[in-house]
């Protein structure tokens, strides 16, 4: 049961690229927009070193510092921004139901989804066991505790190419672990990581298990998946960079997503299959997954979001002549 209603002409939850620009269109059409910021406000960003390639930003900028821009121009506008947690919704009627932080109702005309997508794991006991005490899913926020250090890191995709390279510069060693015998990353990632001298790449090798006392991890055992050979790496830190998922649990049953997760939109659009509910940014988007491209579609969010109540107020207008 919740106790406090409000309601508004447009809610935003999530407060990444996507979220914000959605703000930002929002805000300066008038909507009044009402934002909940979720767990990590600013989103993925704030967890990453140098973004080189926002536009706008000719040296480059830090991940956090460019969402606080964000932040700040949203609030410019007069977008009311809140910390909370959407932890529910209800979506069967003409005015759309959100909970915030289990306790609070918002009833909004129109509800722009920007909840982005969280890390992965790769599902070993030993990996949760060992978590915040050597296992982490976010080398920026952790890799300042592994200095000088040998550490282990899980992926071969721009973020793990991103984060072992950043590893690179804190610690003895990293060893990076590619499940196949190539890379995803793109080839200037790549470059960066043939380029780093303590990087050791092992190809076809899989993480089986993290070695430790209890308290902190003092090695990890790894298996290469052609000659299943074991070998045990001397670590103290264990990353893992294998990607996300995109944050739809509370969204099932009402919107229509794909297997993975990442919820559909028409072609075009950001409208979903409940009218006034439209989704932008990483949370709909699994090929692109950019900064810039998150922001684009938040734009769009708020475009459709402001024609969308511009038509229901002339059809109500009309219907009352
Ligand atoms: P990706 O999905 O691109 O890559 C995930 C990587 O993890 C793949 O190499 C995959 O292996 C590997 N992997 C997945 N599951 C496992 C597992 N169980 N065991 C071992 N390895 C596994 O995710 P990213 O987070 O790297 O990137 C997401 C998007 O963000 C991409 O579009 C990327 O380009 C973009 N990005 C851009 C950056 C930049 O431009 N500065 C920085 C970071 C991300 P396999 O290849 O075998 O499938």
């Amino acid at each position: 049961m919740t106790e406090e209603i409000e309601h508004v002409k447009c809610l935003i939850i999530g407060s990444g690229p996507a979220g914000y620009t959605a703000a930002i269109y929002a805000a300066r059409a008038d909507l009044k927009p009402v934002m909940y910021t979720g767990i990590v406000p600013g989103g993925q960003l704030t967890q990453t070193t140098d973004v080189e390639n926002f536009p706008g930003y000719p040296t480059g900028v830090m991940g956090p510092e460019m969402m606080e821009d964000f932040r700040k121009q949203a609030e410019r506008f007069g977008t009311d921004i809140r910390f909370g947690y959407a932890t529910g919704v209800d979506f069967s009627g003409p005015v759309h139901k959100v909970i915030i932080d289990e306790v609070k109702t918002i009833t909004a005309d129109t509800v722009i989804i920007a909840t982005g997508a969280t890390a992965k794991w790769l599902g070993l006991d030993s990996e949760q066991k060992y978590n915040g005490f050597g296992v982490s899913a976010c080398a920026v926020c952790d890799g300042f505790f592994f200095k000088g250090q040998d550490v282990a890191i899980v992926g071969a995709g721009d973020t793990a190419a991103e984060e072992a390279t950043y590893l690179a510069k804190l610690c003895n060693k990293v060893h990076m672990l590619v499940r196949r015998e190539e890379f995803r990353a793109s080839k200037a990632m790549q470059h960066r990581v043939f380029n780093t001298p303590n990087i050791e790449i092992h190809y076809n090798t899989e993480a089986e298990e993290i070695l430790g006392d209890g308290k902190t991890v003092n090695g990890l055992r790894v298996v290469n998946n052609q000659t299943k050979e074991h070998q045990v790496l001397d670590i103290t830190g264990f990353f893992v960079a294998i990607g996300h998922k995109p944050n739809t649990d509370i969204f099932k049953g009402w919107l229509d997503m794909d297997a993975s997760g990442y919820l559909l939109t028409k072609a075009d659009s950001t409208q979903t299959n409940v009218e006034g509910v439209f989704a932008a940014g990483d949370v709909q988007d699994h090929i692109y997954r950019q900064a810039v491209t998150a922001a684009g579609s938040g734009c769009m969010a708020a475009l459709e979001a402001e024609r969308y109540l511009a038509a229901k107020e002339h059809t109500v207008i009309e219907t009352a002549n």
